[in-house]
């Protein structure tokens, strides 16, 4: 509950509305932590309630925490699996069973409904008006003026209920094309593949019978340019805020949030709130393009590079954060 005083406050402070546009990670936390801070704010999407997007739910037990302290979520009402290994494959190594650096899946549906506090969003996107407008739509970056380049891949995923990989898997595609995953839900799992090749993806997937089949496109590099433009600023995968190296956007959505939320609170200008965010959001959007570059580098069989072995240390702690434990050492064996 907020007291009378502290809403008058939030009103003088920040007199316009803000509008978020897209309830996914990105968009709900940043809902969340605006409306508990007694900041007018409102948030649309076209969805219809509960409406699955396709993601393997994977994240990290440590470096969620922090977000749902700040937004007073309890790990154990989300969190649906976790294991102490990660099994890696590829084309030319055998499996290798890891220690998994804290991986757990969550219920991403569930953590999206609590950050919204029983707020249904509106349907309409609606970007008249004098307000201050936020892109949090995702791949769609529907706000955003569309970039020179666009770096995407295809993603489809199947929901399963049983999967030959009882922890946390991942098969690696020859040439950095991408990765099949099999990762454990609660009674079920999510398995799934990311990729440049639309075949290969569709064939390292054909033997799943899925409850659920979902395909959507995945941002696998940073929009570096209009980060914000005009009234409009964006958050999460709509600005490329995504890790290029395993896709992985739950945490990166949750940052770009809170980086986007902390620049509100300090209650200046709307340009000195972007000017703030976008020194913030612009330290990792550097660090994913040196990823993408590595990435694509590695595709195009350019390996040896100085660029390259300068960004391996970078991927190496990428896949820790994640949560797998790997040593350079495997890497370097797996991709010369
Ligand atoms: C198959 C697949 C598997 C993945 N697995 C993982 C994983 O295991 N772990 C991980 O960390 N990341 C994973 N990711 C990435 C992660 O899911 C995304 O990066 C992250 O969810 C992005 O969050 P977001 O809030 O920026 O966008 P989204 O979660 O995509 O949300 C965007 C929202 O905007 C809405 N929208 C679209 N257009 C409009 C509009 N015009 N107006 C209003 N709303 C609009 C959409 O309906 C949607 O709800 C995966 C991605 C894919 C495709």
């Amino acid at each position: 509950m907020f007291s009378l005083r502290r809403i008058i406050y939030a009103k003088a402070v920040y007199p316009n509305m803000w509008k978020i546009h897209g309830a996914g990670i990105s968009g709900s936390y940043l809902f969340n932590r605006l409306k508990n801070e007694g900041i007018e704010v409102s948030i649309s999407d076209p969805k219809i309630s509960n409406f699955y997007i396709p993601c393997g739910f994977a994240t990290n037990r440590k470096r969620i925490k922090p977000y749902l302290e700040k937004s007073g979520i309890d790990m154990e009402g989300i969190q649906t699996s976790s294991d102490e290994r990660v099994t890696i494959e590829g084309n030319n190594f055998p499996p290798l069973v890891l220690d998994s650096t804290d991986i757990c899946t969550i219920d991403k549906m569930m953590f999206e409904a609590l950050l919204l506090q029983g707020i249904e969003p509106e349907k309409k996107t609606d970007v008249t008006g004098s307000d201050y407008h936020v892109d949090a739509t995702g791949i769609s970056r529907s706000l955003l003026p569309a970039p020179a380049r666009d770096k995407r891949m295809f993603a489809i995923e199947k929901v399963c209920d049983r999967s030959p990989y009882d922890n946390f898997y991942f098969y690696f595609f020859p040439k950095g094309r991408g990765y099949f995953w099999s990762f454990p839900v609660g009674d079920h799992f999510h398995i799934g593949a990311g990729g440049i090749d639309l075949m290969e993806v569709r064939g390292s997937l054909s033997s799943f019978q899925g409850l659920r089949l979902l395909s959507r496109n995945i941002r696998m590099g940073p929009i570096m340019e209009n980060i914000h433009y005009g009234n409009v600023v964006g958050i999460g995968e709509s600005i490329g805020y995504i890790s290029p190296l395993l896709g992985e956007g739950i945490i990166p959505g949750l940052e770009s949030a809170e980086m986007l939320a902390s620049s509100i609170l300090k209650g200046n200008s709307f340009e000195e709130i972007l000017m703030d965010y976008e020194k913030q959001v612009n330290v990792s959007l550097r660090k994913f393009q040196k990823l993408a570059t590595l990435v694509e580098n590695i595709q195009a069989s350019k390996v040896m590079t100085m660029e390259n072995i300068g960004a391996l240390r970078l991927a190496l702690s990428e896949a820790k954060n994640f949560g797998i434990n790997i040593k350079l050492t495997k890497v370097l064996r797996h991709f010369l």
